[in-house]
């Protein structure tokens, strides 16, 4: 299984922003979308980083609440990890666990094609696991 089955299954929509924008307005973002990561791009829609939950957490921890006044540019990732979509399911969460980060973008062609998060990879793990077994037990009872 790859990353392209799960796209293909959740949608190949991807929320992203451009800059300038402060932490406050990225925590409206998030808010507003139900997501826990949200990708900053140029204007000519190529990723320039990612900002997620966890670094507002970490500019609040520092910062108080003054860290909301902050530059989203300031805080975000520039060097994002990505996946193509014919990567396996197993090799993205290898690469997330190793980098330990919960979210990756999906690229083709140089082009931004969807979005993963740990929580659909580790869905799709669990699923599969499921239907193999039931696989396994209509071999066993059939034979
Ligand atoms: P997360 O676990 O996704 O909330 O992110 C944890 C940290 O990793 C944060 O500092 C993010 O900015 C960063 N991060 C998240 N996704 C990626 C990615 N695909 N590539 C590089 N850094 C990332």
């Amino acid at each position: 299984m790859n990353i392209a089955s799960i796209l293909h299954e959740k949608g190949h929509d991807v929320f992203t922003i451009k800059l300038p924008k402060t932490l406050l307005d990225i925590c409206a973002t998030l808010r507003e979308h139900r997501i826990g990561a949200i990708l900053i791009v140029d204007d000519a829609g190529k990723v320039a980083g990612i900002l997620s939950e966890r670094d507002i957490v970490r500019r609040i921890a520092t910062d108080g609440p003054d860290a909301l006044k902050a530059d989203a540019s300031d805080c975000m990732t520039s060097s994002v990890v990505t996946c193509g979509p014919e990567e396996t399911i197993q090799a993205a969460m290898a690469r997330m666990s190793e980098g330990r980060f919960r979210h990756i973008p999906v690229v083709e062609n140089g082009d931004l094609v969807g979005m993963v998060s740990i929580g659909d990879l580790v869905k799709r793990r669990i699923a599969d696991a499921e239907r193999e077994a039931e696989d396994l037990k209509n071999y066993l009872y059939a034979s």
